[in-house]
């Protein structure tokens, strides 16, 4: 049976973020945003049927007001349903006790080295039932729809062995299912080299691209390949073969790159045609040219920043030199255990220099092709998926403006309100 159309009018900014569908936006492109005062838009099957003023759209549809469920958005903007292209959700247990570790003086890395780190959430990980992977992710999903997220990648990557990484990715494609939000799939067995391969790295550099990733094709699990590339873990040239083994099986490429030191992450990802490189706080300058020349995303992670006590990567200087920006939460047990992209779009803000507009360009559009469904979503334009977000707030600027706040008041996905003054319906 079809939805009801819903009709949404009066917004005091309907922020359609258009003109991005074919390629990421970038350089001063990021920082328009097409907004519509008085706007409304037409929602029906699923799909964005109209945008327009009120006014037009009254007039146009003034034969079947009668049929639909009117929202009154006066007062409010609506935004395209925000998208995550990073997250680690699919995971069992919490790490605060590290937390507590690093604020008497433990780095990251120490307590990786010491069996910590991704290597403690890979244990529960692999002791997690299937169910209670699934209720715990679906609790971090339900969080996300609160906070006007829509759709998200997830990635596997605490399993390290096979069994396990499995199991993660069929738990991502149940949530797929099961829940409203989209969850898009990446594998990640190169997260981290297990223990018992701490000798011999190449080993499991060869049953990732031998074993792995074929099982992964074979069982249609996977669209992305990811591997952190960092000096002790994979270093560039395994990085590289692991990234272009993924291609013979059509998983596009996606990186850690360059997040504790400079490590050519940047540079890798421009050879092998990755859609997005991420993290980037160390990046080198050449890594941005040669980014901003493939037209590689960024798809940077303020709030890991926020949360290692790490200076923030280059935004400012990456939109400036022409690289396709995104923002993401990277939620995780360990380096950003959060699912408010909205205050990542702060953090964007204030340790990045970017605007407010390139903020809300990179939580859309350019989002949306971080994960390639540039043409389907991130923008509220006639044909797209009705992914939407009314927000409590005037004006766009005032999203970032009160900080650490959720605004959302209203959430549409796929035609169907599932978010009503803030919560779940
Ligand atoms: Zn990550």
């Amino acid at each position: 049976m079809s939805e009801k159309p819903i009709f949404i009018q009066h917004a005091n900014e309907l922020i359609t973020v258009s003109g991005g569908s074919e390629k990421p936006l970038t350089k001063e492109e990021m920082n328009h945003l097409e907004i519509i005062n008085d706007g409304a838009a037409w929602l029906e099957d699923g799909i964005i049927k109209a945008v327009g003023t009120t006014e037009e759209l009254q007039v146009k549809f003034s034969n079947r007001l009668d049929e639909a469920m009117i929202i009154d958005a006066t007062g409010k903007i609506v935004l395209p349903g925000l998208i995550d292209p990073h997250t680690h959700i699919v995971y069992a247990g919490s790490r605060e006790n590290e937390f507590n570790m690093r604020l008497n003086g433990a780095t990251y890395m120490e307590i990786m080295n010491n069996g910590g780190g991704i290597h403690a959430t890979t244990s529960r990980t692999r002791e997690a039932s299937h169910e209670e992977l699934l209720s715990e992710s679906k609790k971090r999903l339900n969080s996300f729809l609160k906070h006007g997220v829509t759709t998200i990648e997830a990635k596997s990557g605490y399993g390290l062995d096979w069994e396990t990484e499995k199991k993660q990715l069929e738990v991502a494609k149940r949530l797929n299912d099961e829940h409203v939000i989209d969850v898009v799939s990446t594998f990640m067995g190169a997260h981290a080299v297990p223990a018992n391969y701490k000798e011999n790295p190449d080993e499991f550099v060869r049953i990732v691209t031998k074993e792995m990733i074929p099982e992964v094709a074979k069982g249609n699990l996977a669209e992305f390949n990811d591997v952190f590339c960092e000096r002790g873990v994979f270093t560039p040239e395994q990085s590289r073969r692991i990234l272009e083994a993924g291609k013979k099986y059509d998983l596009i490429p996606k990186i850690h790159a360059d997040e504790i030191e400079p490590y050519e992450g940047a540079e890798l990802a421009a050879e092998v045609g990755a859609i997005s490189a991420d993290h980037l706080l160390r990046a080198s300058d050449n890594g941005i040219k040669k980014m901003a020349e493939k037209g590689v995303i960024g798809v940077l992670l303020p709030g890991t920043a926020f949360f290692l006590m790490a200076d923030s990567a280059r935004g400012r200087k990456m939109i400036d030199e022409g690289v396709p920006v995104a923002l993401s939460t990277d939620c995780n047990p360990g380096s950003s255990p959060t699912t408010s992209l909205p205050f990542i779009m702060n953090l964007a803000c204030m340790k990045m220099g970017m605007t407010p507009a390139e903020a809300i360009t990179a939580c859309t559009i350019n989002a949306a092709h971080a994960i390639n469904r540039g043409k389907e979503i991130g923008s509220l334009e006639v044909g797209k998926k009705a992914d939407v977000v009314i927000l409590n707030v005037p004006n766009y600027m005032q999203l970032q403006y009160h900080y650490g706040m959720n605004h959302t008041d209203t959430v549409i996905k796929s035609g169907k309100i599932v978010v009503e003054k803030g919560q779940l319906s």
